[in-house]
C-alpha cells in the first residue's frame, strides 16, 4: 500500500540545511496497523508528512498503491490525498465555530456533496465513534478524547484506504487514549491501513508492527504480539460505518 525506497528529505533554511530523512526503506502492506516510534526530532512527523503527500521529498521513491508520488502538482497531490488518505493529528484540528456534525461533514463539503447527504453521512460516522448525542456541540464543549473521536470520524468520512495519525493520543490521558486506540483498531479491523506515530510504548504495543526511527533512519521494525500480518481480508478501504458492537468487540 505504502512503499518507500531510499527516501531522503532535507530542510533548507537560508544558508543552513538539516538532513532529516536519510534513506528510508519501508513497505506498509494493505490492511496493516503499524506504529512509528523514535525520539523527538528523529523525523517521525516528516516521514508521516511524506506518506501523506503533505510534504515533498528530495531523494528516493514513494509509491502509494503502486503509483509513484513524485513531482506532483498541488492539485494532483490533493487528488491522491482525497482519494486515499485520512489524517488525525495530536491537536485534533477541528474548526472551533462548527459543531461536531459539521466538523465531520467538512470533507464532503469540499467534495461538493449536498447538505442533507453530508449531514446524514456525518451522523452515521459520529455514531460509529459513539458521539451521536454530541452532534450539536462545538469542540470547546467536548473533552479532548471526544474531540479526537470527532476528528477520527472526520478522517473516515471520505472512506480512506489509509489513516495517518501523528501522536493521536499525545494530548490525552491513559483511559481516553485507550478509547481512541480502540476506535483506530476497529478501523483497522474494517480493512483500513493505519499508521500511528507515537512515543508511548503501550500505544505502539496495540499495533501489529513497531518501526523505530532514529536520526532519520529506520533502526528496527518489529512485530508485536498482535503482529500476525494484515487483517483479513486485506483488500483495503473503509467500507462505511461499522456498528458500535463490532468496534467494542475488537480485542
Ligand atoms: P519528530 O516528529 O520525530 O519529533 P520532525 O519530523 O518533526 O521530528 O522533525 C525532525 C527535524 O526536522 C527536527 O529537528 C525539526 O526541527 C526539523 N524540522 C521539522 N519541520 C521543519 C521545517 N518545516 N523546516 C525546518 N526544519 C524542520
Ligand atoms: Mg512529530
Amino acid at each position: 500500500m505504502l512503499q518507500l525506497e531510499g527516501i531522503e528529505k532535507t530542510y533548507r533554511m537560508g544558508k543552513s540545511s538539516l538532513r532529516v530523512l536519510k534513506g528510508i526503506d519501508l513497505t506498509i502492506e494493505k490492511g496493516e496497523m503499524v506504529s512509528i516510534m523514535g525520539p523527538s526530532g528523529s523525523g517521525k512527523s516528516t516521514l508521516l508528512n511524506v506518506l501523506g503527500i503533505l510534504d515533498a521529498y528530495d531523494g528516493g521513491e514513494y509509491r502509494l498503491d503502486g503509483t509513484l508520488m513524485k513531482g506532483l502538482s498541488e492539485r494532483r497531490a490533493a487528488h491522491y490525498r482525497n482519494q486515499f488518505l485520512g489524517f488525525v493529528f495530536q491537536s485534533f484540528h477541528l474548526v472551533p465555530f462548527k459543531n461536531a456534525m459539521e466538523n465531520v461533514a467538512l470533507p464532503l463539503y469540499y467534495q461538493k456533496v449536498g447538505r442533507r447527504q453530508r449531514n446524514r453521512t456525518a451522523m452515521e460516522h459520529l455514531e460509529r465513534v459513539g458521539l451521536a448525542d454530541w452532534a450539536n456541540h462545538r469542540p470547546s464543549e467536548m473533552s479532548g478524547g471526544q474531540q479526537q473521536r470527532v476528528a477520527i470520524a472526520r478522517s473516515l468520512i471520505t472512506q480512506p484506504k489509509v489513516i495517518l495519525a501523528d501522536e493521536p493520543t499525545g494530548a490525552l490521558d491513559t483511559q481516553t487514549s485507550r478509547e481512541v486506540m480502540d476506535i483506530l483498531k476497529g478501523v483497522h479491523e474494517g480493512g483500513t491501513t493505519v499508521v500511528i506515530v507515537t512515543h508511548e510504548h503501550d500505544i505502539s504495543e496495540m499495533t501489529q508492527r513497531v518501526i523505530h526511527l532514529r536520526d532519520g533512519l529506520i533502526e528496527s521494525s518489529e512485530r508485536t504480539t498482535h503482529g500476525h500480518g494484515p487483517a483479513s481480508p486485506p483488500t483495503g478501504g473503509y467500507e462505511g460505518p461499522v456498528s458500535a458492537e463490532s468496534v467494542a468487540a475488537g480485542d
